[in-house]
């Protein structure tokens, strides 16, 4: 159950909500969105409880939900969320658009950077991602350059006026990812590390969740609950592939999830065609059927000189390849009635 208060609700009133909902069993945590408290039960208690709290004039409703879900659930808010990332206000999630976000799996240097981003950009990319914290499976693999990352992408943000999604694997390094990108970006790896989530909800930065590789739906909207609780509803979610039997793709993409996820959750739902994959040659009739599912927009890896990446370059698309998936989009995300997010105007200034 969600009590949601009126804005400015006096505390007392709020207190005599949360004594009458302990009084019966249940045991309300405190939430916020856009300026109005909430109290979230897991139970419903009573039939009459609800119904007696809605009475109530600091209270603006009450919603019993049926299933696990609350805040991210399309039975408390019907509409679809709307995310605005970047501080140009530009580049929105869920709406009419759909938005391409593109880059190197891994910054690895102010030379790949500049390559990998004047192809996106010349292509029509409106987001750029990048990673500098590599959550890698074998400790001996590269893990990324770390703060030193960080600037680099920070520096292509300044250069092209684009916003940047960059991952964060550890509570201690929210802070600085926060203020060197435009958007937290959590991995499958972590997607059920409940410390990360919570101070990453807190940072107020828009998070972008990927779905844990073995996650059922449930479990990844629950974890995307886990960043709404922090009073963070600027949550993008992102279907990347999950475990299965065939090693003829990396992961398994299920796309079936899209469309279930957006019917259980107002909040948007982006695709990753490449570390789902793992191949170049099924980005781009993945990148096209997930705008034919209704998904809100896409995350592709782009490398210029995929053989020397130090990470996933098997995957990753030059930047031919990434123009020709944009070609393709076009018609398809028209056919589902939206449009493409069009291409920023920006100079491309020297670093
Ligand atoms: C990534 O996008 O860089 C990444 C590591 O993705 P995932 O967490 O989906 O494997
Ligand atoms: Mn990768």
């Amino acid at each position: 159950m969600i009590v949601a208060f009126y804005r400015h609700a006096p505390h007392e009133d709020i207190s005599i909500v949360n004594k009458k909902l302990r009084d019966a069993g249940l045991a309300p945590t405190a939430s916020a969105l856009r300026d109005a408290s909430l109290l979230i039960t897991e139970g419903t208690g009573a039939p009459e409880l609800a119904s007696s709290i809605e009475r109530m004039p600091s209270v603006e409703r009450v919603v019993v939900i049926p299933d696990a879900q609350r805040l991210t659930s399309r039975v408390f808010q019907t509409e679809d969320s709307r995310v605005k990332v970047g501080a140009t206000g530009k580049t929105v999630f869920g709406g009419q658009e759909f938005v391409v976000i593109a880059g190197p799996c891994a910054v690895e240097s102010p030379a790949q950077m500049n390559a990998a981003v004047d192809a996106v950009v010349g292509s029509g990319a409106v987001m750029l991602r990048g990673g500098a914290f590599k959550p890698r499976t074998s400790p001996y693999s590269f893990q990324g350059l770390g703060l030193a990352g960080l600037t680099l992408l920070a520096e292509q943000r300044r250069r092209t006026g684009l916003p940047v999604v960059t991952e964060v694997v550890t509570p201690k390094d929210v802070e600085s990812v926060a203020e060197e990108s435009d958007m937290l970006q959590i991995g499958t790896r972590n997607m059920q590390n409940f410390e990360l989530l919570r101070e990453a909800g807190a940072s107020g930065r828009p998070v972008l969740l990927k779905r844990g590789m073995s996650a059922t739906i449930e479990e990844w909207l629950l974890a995307a609950e886990y960043l709404m609780h922090t009073g963070n509803g600027d949550v993008v979610l992102c279907e990347r592939g999950i475990r299965s039997y065939d090693r003829s793709t990396r992961f398994t993409l299920d796309l079936s999830a899209v469309a279930e996820a957006k019917r259980r959750t107002h909040l948007p739902v982006i695709v990753d065609p490449s570390h789902s994959t793992g191949q170049p040659h099924l980005v781009r009739p993945m990148s096209l059927a997930a705008a034919a599912c209704g998904a809100d927009g896409l995350i592709i890896d782009v490398h210029t000189d995929a053989r020397s990446a130090l990470c996933d370059g098997a995957q990753a698309l030059s930047g031919e390849q990434f123009a020709t998936v944009m070609e393709g989009l076009g018609p398809v995300v028209e056919a589902v009635g939206r449009t493409l997010a069009p291409a920023r105007s920006h100079t491309l200034a020297a670093v």
